[in-house]
């Protein structure tokens, strides 16, 4: 018996560039005090007014199949959410509630390539990315994005790889860099998703979380609306990861589709969770600010202790909970100095080689460790640099 080539094959290789995270989390489990500064999760829980819009709905009977499109208030919820946002008119007939983002990103592919095409997709990139793209029987082609450009894409590597591509997967706020597209890159990407007739799928999960700049949705330029399926998400906004509730927004036609798609796949995502995203968004601004202010402070907090010395530099960010380290002048890879560094000092940070090959030389930092712990771990870091250079 054999199994399909798409799911044996999701993952090639060895080691997945995730071995660093797993040791620290075993070191963990085994009693030594570790300080994780490693995966993309709050350090705070969802919020409990939330919690408690979550209970009413399930006790009020909010527990059997839901609409598989999403619930229809909540679809309203998001498509005026985007409208206010970004200024694109948009409907409840745009927009299909996923169990979040990465569900969403699959189906969003899943929608626009065929066994076979090719989908592009930017280095360094998010872990799940290459797989999800592969997860439809497409070849995922990376496209490097350069420390010398500050990891914007440029148009012209971009052109380069987009012989016969169908599909582009940008993702700005970025993880793992942070980096925030500025309009002129958006537009360059535009254009070249216009001329080589390339559809854009834009995963904008970490969109209320800009400190630097502004966030611009690409389906707001010309001609972008009718290309572009953007992946929404309450994981990162409100700190709901374990809820499991997202949304694509993307021309009727193509949502229609995904309905269907959904119906074969999903089946919706569970009524009182959905009615408790709708609570949240219907709370506005607070909940959002409350979930992101830690990050923006850590932020300050990490470009003050990194101006004090100059060997580590940071990428210039501008937004989600991370933060790209220039490790280059210490001599080692980002491999050699997160293991070094979890050896040392019990610090565990993410290597950049396992976002891609662009990322090589560079330590990603979550920042989701509480302040005095944050601001610890990230000064150790520092001097820990300073020694080797
Ligand atoms: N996109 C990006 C860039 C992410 O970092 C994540 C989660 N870490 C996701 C999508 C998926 O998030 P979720 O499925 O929780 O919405």
């Amino acid at each position: 018996m054999q199994l399909s080539y798409t799911l044996s094959n999701l993952t090639p290789g060895g080691d997945d560039g995730w071995g660093l995270f797993y040791e620290a989390r075993r070191r963990k489990a085994a009693g030594e005090a570790i300080l994780e500064l490693t995966i993309g999760e709050h350090d705070i829980p969802t919020h409990e007014t939330i919690l408690n819009a979550m209970h009413r709905a399930a006790l009020a009977g909010h527990t059997g199949y839901a609409a598989v499109p999403g619930v229809e208030a909540l679809r309203q919820k998001v498509a005026r959410r985007l409208e206010e946002r970004t200024g694109v008119a948009t409907g409840p007939e745009n927009v299909v509630i996923t169990p979040g983002g990465q569900a969403g990103l699959f189906a969003a592919h899943k929608a626009v390539l065929d066994a076979g095409d090719v989908g592009l997709y930017l280095d360094p990139f998010y872990a799940t990315y290459p797989g999800t793209l592969r997860g439809s029987g497409a070849e995922a082609r990376a496209i490097a994005c350069h420390p010398e450009h500050g990891f914007q894409p440029q148009a012209a590597d971009i052109r380069a790889a987009a012989q016969g591509a169908k599909s582009l997967l940008i993702n700005t706020p970025n993880n793992p860099t942070g980096v925030v597209y500025t309009r002129e890159t958006l537009e360059a990407v535009a254009q070249v998703c216009r001329d080589e007739d390339i559809w854009l799928i834009s995963d904008e999960v970490y969109d209320t979380q800009i400190w630097e700049g502004e966030h611009i949705s690409p389906r707001t330029l010309p001609g972008m609306a009718e290309r572009t399926l953007v992946i929404g998400s309450m994981s990162k906004s409100h700190a709901m990861t374990g809820s499991r509730v997202g949304w694509i927004v993307g021309p009727e036609e193509v949502i229609s589709h995904l309905i269907n798609l959904a119906t074969h796949t999903t089946y919706g995502v569970p009524g009182y969770i959905q009615d408790a995203a709708l609570f949240a968004l219907n709370e506005g601004p607070w909940l959002e600010d409350e979930v992101g202010a830690p990050f923006r402070r850590r932020r300050d907090m990490a470009e003050r202790l990194i101006a004090q010395q100059n060997v580590v530099s940071l990428v210039p960010s501008g937004g989600a909970m991370y933060l790209m380290l220039d490790m280059r002048a210490t001599g080692l890879s980002g491999q050699d100095f997160a293991q070094q560094l979890l050896d040392a000092h019990g610090i565990a940070v993410m290597p950049g080689e396992s976002f891609g090959r662009a990322a090589a030389g560079h330590v990603r930092v979550a920042m989701t460790l509480e302040d005095t712990a944050f601001e610890e771990a990230l000064s150790k870091l520092l001097s820990f640099a300073e020694t080797l250079a």
